[in-house]
């Protein structure tokens, strides 16, 4: 090692992988993608490729267990691993597992994350393949890796989105966040008096969406009915903004999007502004919706027009054009990401 001293947060979560990873290009034949997508691409027949995707959760960084009931917190772990595969338009088939627990933890309480990942197991009709257990100094931390397979040709990648293509997003956005928002004020009326009890009333579509996210399985199925091949494809994991720039940078182009179109439930705006929250930027900066962003080329328009579960939300420009947020009043702001700067504060 040499003398020199980066601090982590100097480059950022995505600035990191890039500056780590930058020196390992792909070898082998079956690599189609590596480093760079939602999940990798691998290849080992004519017609299916298959996809690999890993996702870390740490106490204290991902979850917090005053809150998080642990057969939530396995459901979930697994989903956010099935939305990689999605959002690649594949199929998840098998997850491993790997937990690091201290001795805080009985056995009961490994048996209720065990039930949320058996349950989730079912729901998506995933196999459990293996896994690794170790023992850690303090807290829990689950990892899990999900193998999934796709048809060749129906793979999406970040990089496939055209100009003049139009940007989708499913379901709604910025209910994670804000769910997230009450349960930490229900946390902290609790530290300061534990004999009040929390009061989540109104609120229970938005902490489910925090708690017990689902991966879209059902748009993979969707799309294909429709015989739409989206252009591109990630998930919201991070926030929209951050995602539709991974687009827009793996594709090379630019974007407009229009910040009235953003699909927001009725709960989450309300209860935003409870929280002095604009809803708008709780749905372009709030991550853990776990929905898909992708792009279809405008001919498919008419085949999702009017389905309650896609929403256009701008389009396609040309690299040289930039990347905008237009509110309603037209005036342009350039998109930026604040996503979760894992390494800040
Ligand atoms: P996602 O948000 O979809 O889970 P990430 O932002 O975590 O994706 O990762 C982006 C890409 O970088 C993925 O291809 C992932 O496999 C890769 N990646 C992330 N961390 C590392 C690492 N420590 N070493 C190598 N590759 C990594
Ligand atoms: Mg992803």
């Amino acid at each position: 090692m040499s003398e020199q001293r980066t601090e982590l947060e100097n480059l950022g979560e995505f600035g990191l992988i890039d500056h780590l990873t930058k020196k390992f290009k792909p070898s082998q034949a079956s690599t189609i993608t590596g480093i760079g997508d939602d999940a990798a691409v691998l290849s080992f027949s004519d017609e299916e490729v298959q996809l690999i995707s890993t996702d870390m959760l740490i106490e204290g960084v991902h979850f917090n267990l005053m809150y998080t009931p642990l057969k939530h917190l396995g459901y979930k772990a697994v989903a956010v691993n099935v939305s990689d595969i999605c959002a690649m338009n594949g199929i998840a088939e098998q997850i491993t597992v790997s937990i690091a627990v201290s001795n805080r933890f009985p056995v009961e309480a490994l048996e209720e994350l065990y039930d949320g990942i058996n349950v989730a197991c079912k729901f998506y009709n995933i196999d459990l393949i293996g896994g690794d257990t170790s023992s850690s100094l303090s807290g829990l931390t689950i990892s899990i890796s999900v193998i999934g397979k796709a048809k060749k040709n129906a793979v999406t990648y970040r990089s496939g989105a055209k100009e003049h293509d139009l940007l989708v997003v499913t379901g709604d956005l910025g209910a994670a966040y804000v769910g997230l928002q009450v349960l930490e004020r229900e946390k902290e009326v609790y530290n300061a008096n534990p004999n009040i009890q929390p009061d989540l009333d109104g609120h229970d579509y938005i902490i489910e969406r925090q708690l017990k996210p689902e991966a879209r399985i059902d748009v993979v199925k969707f799309l294909k009915e429709l015989e739409v091949q989206p252009t591109s494809m990630i998930d919201i994991s991070d926030g929209l903004a951050s995602e539709v720039l991974h687009i827009c940078k793996s594709s090379k182009v630019g974007c407009h999007i229009y910040d009235e179109k953003l699909p927001i439930d009725g709960q989450t705006s309300m209860t935003a502004i409870e929280f002095n929250l604009d809803p708008n930027t709780c749905a372009l900066n709030g991550g853990e919706d776990y929905e898909l962003l992708f792009t279809i080329a405008q001919s498919d328009y008419d085949k999702i027009k009017g389905n309650p579960h896609m929403t256009v939300i701008g389009h396609i420009t040309d690299e040289k054009s930039g990347r905008y947020y237009v509110d309603k009043n037209g005036s342009a702001i350039e998109l930026t990401a604040q996503g979760w700067g894992h390494f800040k504060d």
